[in-house]
C-alpha cells in the first residue's frame, strides 16, 4: 500500500496550497481531507484545472468545494462545468449569490454586462463575514462587487485576495474602476485587509507577493483615492 498522495494540483505556493496561474489565478487548498478550489477562471480554464489535478495525481472527484471570491465571469466561468463534473459544491458570499445564480442583473452598466455573461450556477452555501471554511476565514471586502470576499488562512498567514487587491509589476493595485460597483467602498475594504497579519498575498490577478505585503498595501491605500476616485470639478 502506498502512502496517500501529498501532491497539490498547481504550483506549490504554501503548505497544501497550489496555484494554477493564468489571466486569473485559481488556487487549490488541501486540508483536513477536503480539497478546495478558490475561483475557476473563465470557462475555458476548466481544462487547465483538470490537467493540474491529473499532473498531481489527485483525482478530480476529491474536489469538495469551490469557493468564489466574487461573481465575475473571469472568476466563476468554469463553475458550471466543475460542479457538473465533480462532487464539488459552490460557495460564495450571500451578496454575490443572486448574480452567480442568475437571479439578479449585475450591478454594472448594460455595456459592461455584455462582457460579463455567466452560466448561472446554484450556490450551495452562502458565506458571510467571519465564516470559517476549513482553514480559511471569510473576510467580506465589498466594493469591487457587493459580495467580494478574501479568504485568510491565519495558520500560514496567507491571503487569497480575489479582486479586492491585485498585483501588477511588483505593486498592489485595484482592478479597472469600470468593473467596480462602489470604488469608495473598495478603497475602505483595503483597510480591512491591512488589519490582517499577511505573509503571502495570493491575488486573483498577477503574481503572489511573498514579502513586504503590509508596506505595499499601505502604499496602495495612500494613493488609491487620487489614482482611482474621480476628481471633483475645479
Ligand atoms: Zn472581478
Ligand atoms: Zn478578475
Amino acid at each position: 500500500m502506498t502512502a496517500p498522495s501529498r501532491r497539490i494540483p498547481g504550483e506549490a505556493v504554501a503548505e497544501g496550497v497550489g496555484r494554477i496561474p493564468g489571466f486569473v489565478n485559481c488556487y487549490t487548498v488541501i486540508s483536513g481531507g477536503e480539497t478546495y478550489l478558490i475561483d475557476t477562471g473563465f470557462s475555458r480554464k476548466a481544462g487547465s484545472i483538470v490537467r493540474a489535478f491529473q499532473d498531481a495525481q489527485v483525482p478530480l472527484d476529491r474536489l469538495t468545494k469551490i469557493l468564489l471570491t466574487h461573481h465575475h465571469v473571469d472568476h466563476m466561468g468554469g463553475a458550471a462545468y466543475l460542479t457538473h463534473n465533480t462532487p464539488a459544491t459552490l460557495a460564495c458570499h450571500a451578496d454575490d449569490a443572486p448574480f452567480v445564480e442568475g437571479r439578479a442583473k449585475m450591478p454594472v452598466s448594460p455595456f459592461m454586462r455584455l462582457f460579463m455573461r455567466v452560466r448561472p450556477t446554484p450556490v450551495a452555501s452562502a458565506l458571510k463575514d467571519g465564516d470559517r471554511v476549513g482553514p480559511l476565514l471569510v473576510v467580506h471586502v465589498p466594493g469591487h462587487t457587493p459580495g467580494e470576499v478574501a479568504f485568510y488562512d491565519p495558520g500560514q498567514k496567507l491571503l487569497f485576495s480575489g479582486d479586492s487587491v491585485v498585483e501588477n509589476r511588483g505593486r498592489l493595485t485595484l482592478p479597472a474602476p469600470r468593473f467596480a460597483t462602489n470604488l469608495e467602498q473598495a478603497i475602505r475594504s483595503l483597510e480591512r485587509l491591512r488589519a490582517l497579519d499577511v505573509k503571502t498575498l495570493l491575488p486573483g490577478h498577477g503574481t503572489p507577493v511573498v514579502k513586504n505585503v503590509g508596506p505595499l498595501l499601505d502604499d496602495l491605500i495612500r494613493r488609491a483615492p487620487t489614482d482611482f476616485l474621480p476628481r471633483p470639478p475645479p
